[in-house]
C-alpha cells in the first residue's frame, strides 16, 4: 500500500534535505509537489488543502528555516501531520461491554464484508480467546447465509443455524438471544449489502441496529474504490452511525487515497486493514506506523 505516494514523497523530501539551507520559496515549491503527489494518490481535495496549509504554517516558521537541519525538520512536520490526518491515537475493535458484545458489519456487496466477518471472528477466537458466534442476515443474495456457514466451518467458528424464511430483523433477534443463552462473548452480524446505497438497505440496517444494539458498527469498504469508499462511509455514518472502518484489498491498493482521507472526512477511525484473501490477512491500523511506511 502507498507505494506510489511513498516513492514520490521520498523524492521530494530527499531533495529538501540535500539542499542544506532552505528558503521560504524552497518549502513552498516542495509543498506544491507534495500537494500534487497527494492528489495523484486520490486523497480528497479538502483533506489535501488542509494538510498542506498546516505543514506550511509550521514549516515556514523561522526556527525551522534557521535550524541546522531544516530539511529534517520539514520531514518531521510532514510526518506529524500525516499521523494527525490518519487519526493519531489509532483504534482497534472495542469489546468493553457486557457480553455478548454485538458487532454489526455493514457495507456494499462485494466490499469483502463476509470474508472480513470471518477474519475478525477467527482473530477474536484465536488471539483474544473469545467465544464467538457469527450470523448472516443476508436473506437476499442467494447462498449468502450458506457462504458464512462454510466460512464458519473452515475457521472453526460457530454460526447461527439457518432458518429459512426469516427476515433480517428476526435473525438479528435470534442471533443475540442465542449468543446470550450460549454464553458467547461476541456475536458478529453480517448484514446484507447492495450494489448501491439505497433507502431500503439503510432502513433495514437501522432496524437491525435497533434490535441488536451493537457496541461496534464496522463499515467494510474496498480500498481500491478510493473516494467512493469514503463517500460510502459518510453515507452509512449519517444514516446508521458507524464506529469504525475496515478497508479491504489494501494489498492491491498502490495509491491509498481512501486510507488517507477516511479519517479526516468521516471523523471515524480505520480500525483494520484487509490485506489478502487468507484468514490471517488482517492488520491493525496504526497511524504512526502507516506514516512512517509512507515516508520510508
Ligand atoms: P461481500 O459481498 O462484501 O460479502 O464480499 P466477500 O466477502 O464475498 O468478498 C468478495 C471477494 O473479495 C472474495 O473473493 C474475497 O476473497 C475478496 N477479498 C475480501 N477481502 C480481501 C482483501 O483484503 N484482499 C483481497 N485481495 N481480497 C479480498
Amino acid at each position: 500500500m502507498f507505494q506510489s505516494l511513498s516513492d514520490r514523497l521520498s523524492g521530494i523530501l530527499d531533495k529538501l534535505t540535500r539542499r542544506g539551507a532552505l528558503t521560504e520559496s524552497d518549502v513552498g515549491e516542495a509543498m506544491r509537489e507534495v500537494r500534487r503527489a497527494l492528489l495523484e494518490a486520490d486523497v480528497a481535495l479538502d483533506v489535501v488543502r488542509d494538510f498542506i496549509d498546516k505543514v506550511k504554517a509550521k514549516a515556514i516558521g523561522q526556527e525551522v528555516l534557521r535550524s541546522i537541519t531544516p530539511g529534517q525538520m520539514v520531514i518531521k512536520i510532514v510526518n506529524d501531520e500525516l499521523v494527525a490526518m490518519l487519526g493519531s491515537e489509532g483504534s482497534t475493535i472495542d469489546l468493553h461491554a457486557t457480553p455478548p458484545v454485538a458487532i454489526m458489519m455493514v457495507g456494499l456487496q462485494g466490499s469483502g464484508k463476509t470474508t472480513t466477518t470471518a477474519k475478525i471472528a477467527k482473530r477474536l477466537t484465536d488471539r483474544d480467546k473469545k467465544k464467538v458466534l457469527m450470523a448472516s442476515l443476508d436473506v437476499r443474495r442467494p447462498a449468502a447465509q450458506e457462504q458464512l456457514r462454510v466460512l464458519g466451518e473452515q475457521t472453526s467458528v460457530d454460526t447461527l443455524p439457518i432458518v429459512a424464511g426469516q427476515t433480517p430483523q428476526q435473525i438479528a433477534k435470534r442471533a443475540v438471544d442465542a449468543a446470550r443463552l450460549g454464553g458467547y462473548d461476541v456475536v458478529l452480524l453480517d448484514t446484507a449489502g447492495r450494489i448501491h446505497i439505497d433507502e431500503e438497505l439503510m432502513r433495514e440496517s437501522v432496524e437491525v441496529r435497533d434490535i441488536a444494539r451493537p457496541h461496534e458498527t464496522l463499515l467494510v469498504a474496498d480500498s481500491l474504490t478510493g473516494q467512493d469508499a469514503v463517500n460510502v462511509a459518510k453515507a452509512f455514518d449519517e444514516r446508521i452511525g458507524i464506529t469504525g472502518i475496515v478497508l479491504t484489498r489494501a494489498d492491491g491498493d498502490a495509491r491509498g487515497g481512501a486510507a488517507l482521507s477516511m479519517r479526516a472526512v468521516t471523523g471515524k477511525p480505520i480500525k483494520l486493514l484487509g490485506v489478502g484473501e487468507k484468514w490471517d490477512a488482517l492488520e491493525d491500523f496504526h497511524p504512526a506506523r502507516v506514516a512512517s511506511r509512507i515516508l520510508g
